[in-house]
């Protein structure tokens, strides 16, 4: 106790995860820009210091500021209780019930208020593995900051003073470019497995290196991911995925071993040669366009992530004798149901992933009114961006994904013309010809009566829902 006293005391630029007293940066030492700092941020903050309370802005907001980087979102910590936040503003919500938080609203933005969490793990309930259960007991800053995941998420920003508290050498680590967990990296593992990926997905995004100490044990202890709630692994792989560097990151879960056997979705991913190309064009897509602003839906993404799974399962249906539609549909339940148990993939968005992928056989059809009820589809424009998607890979080829585009933008005349045109080949004969269930799909344009019997009963028995789109019915 006395050793860390007179550490603290001496104001070692090293600290380690007893750390109680902060090193004390002034605005001239760290450069924070406040036109980078939200107005809201600032005013929840002053409020809260108003009415006595100490209040900083906290964990990703001043790692991002003290990188130059505008944050996407402000966190708030402080020592009022959710209760006394929540007087203090107009439109102020406390959510959760094992830790309880507050968010604070002004308009569309939202300002996320904690107070301090105390006291350390190590009393806090576990499960057989050793994961925190339960975290919900309010302390001392310093003991907040020892709680926090690395050196730098866990620094605290007081926009007034404009000045950074820093208790575990998180600016050093900034300026070395290095993600360092507070504490002994095996125990913080253990309480939290998830931090696992999160150390993934930071080094990624921020291009900072993993020091050694911290990214040891990560191969040894990947498993422990297993005994996570599948809810909050999902909401970690969408935060990956969403990230603006969903390739970088699927890469450095590679390099750390944490895909393997320990997420399906990733080992399917990663480990198919000829899904590779289809997922690296699918998230290099997905990145540009989260880099444009543009909105990207977790549907889409994971219907991308999973194809090649549902491809070869679809052969598979197939070559035991099932037609082609019911195949899709089978094959399609075998992958969500496989990745439900693991990563709590939420209804909406496998319902979906099954209009995109149940969607592609119908491009194939391009006579009568076929084309036409496609385009009243509610979701066309995700599946032909999955055609296209298909087609750049060399899964199609591209004949089939021009023809659509042409179809989709041409007028009246030029749409019959379209239809009218002999494809200059079979759009089966991608990169497989023959092979696949696409050249199955195109098979399906065929005589419509028998499959539509078939395609109905299979549907039933495995419980296919009302959002599946009819394959058949529009021939
Ligand atoms: P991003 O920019 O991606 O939002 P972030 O650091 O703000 O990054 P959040 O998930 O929003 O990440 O978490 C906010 C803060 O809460 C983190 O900076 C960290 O201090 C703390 N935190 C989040 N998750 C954990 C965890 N699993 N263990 C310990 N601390 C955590
Ligand atoms: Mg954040």
């Amino acid at each position: 106790m006395i050793k860390k006293f007179i550490r603290s005391i001496l104001g070692k630029n090293k600290k380690d995860a007893s750390s109680t007293e902060p090193t004390i940066l002034s605005q001239k030492q760290h450069g924070i820009d406040l036109q980078l700092v939200s107005p809201n941020a600032i005013r929840v903050t002053q409020t809260l210091q108003e009415a006595g309370f100490k209040a900083f802005i906290v964990g990703g907001a001043v790692r991002d500021l003290l990188l130059s980087v505008k944050p996407k979102d402000f966190d708030v910590a402080t020592n009022a209780t959710p209760e006394q936040v929540k007087q203090l503003f107009r439109r102020a919500f406390i959510i959760g019930r094992r830790f309880q938080i507050v968010h604070v609203m002004f308009g569309q933005e939202l300002i996320e208020v904690t107070t301090f969490r105390g006291a350390s793990a190590d009393m806090a309930p576990k499960d057989e593995h050793g994961r925190v259960l339960r975290d919900n007991t309010f302390g001392e800053q310093h003991e907040d900051a020892v709680r926090r995941d690395f050196t730098i998420n866990a620094m605290y920003y007081d926009p007034a003073s404009q000045s950074v508290l820093d208790y575990h050498g998180g600016i050093a680590d900034i300026r070395a470019k290095t993600l360092r967990i507070i504490g002994e990296p095996e125990a913080r593992y253990r309480e939290d497995p998830v931090r696992m990926l999160r150390v993934v997905r930071f080094a990624a995004k921020l291009k900072f290196n993993i020091d050694p100490a911290s990214s040891a044990p990560i191969a040894v202890m990947a498993p422990l991911i297993d005994n996570v709630p599948a809810a909050r692994v999902f909401d970690e792989m969408l935060k990956l995925l969403m990230s603006g560097h969903a390739l970088a990151c699927l890469q450095q879960l590679r390099k750390q071993g944490l895909h393997h056997g320990l997420l399906p979705l990733l080992d399917v991913v990663l480990e198919q040669p000829l899904g590779e190309k289809f997922v690296t064009l699918a998230l290099a897509n997905t990145d540009a366009r989260i880099k444009q602003g543009k909105p990207v839906s977790p549907g889409f993404l994971f219907a991308s992530l999973l194809w090649h799974q549902v491809l070869e399962k679809w052969r598979a249906y197939q070559a035991a004798g099932e037609y082609p539609i019911p195949a899709l549909h089978l094959a399609a339940d075998d992958v969500l149901n496989a990745q439900t148990e693991k990563l709590a993939l939420q209804r909406k968005i496998a319902s979906d992933m099954r209009d995109i992928w149940a969607m592609q056989p119908r491009f194939e059809r391009r006579t009568g009114k076929a084309p036409y009820k496609l385009l009243e589809h509610l979701r066309l424009r995700a599946g032909y961006d999955f055609l296209l998607l298909r087609c750049a890979s060399g899964e199609i080829d591209a004949e089939l994904g021009d023809w659509w585009t042409a179809f989709m933008e041409g007028d009246g005349p030029e749409r019959e013309a379209l239809l009218s045109r002999k494809p200059a080949n079979s759009s089966s004969a991608g990169a497989n010809p023959g092979a696949g269930p696409v050249a199955g799909a195109s098979a399906n344009a065929g005589p419509a009566k028998k499959r539509k019997r078939r395609g109905g009963r299979n549907r039933s028995k495995t419980g296919g829902g009302a959002d599946k789109p009819s394959s058949d019915g529009d021939a």
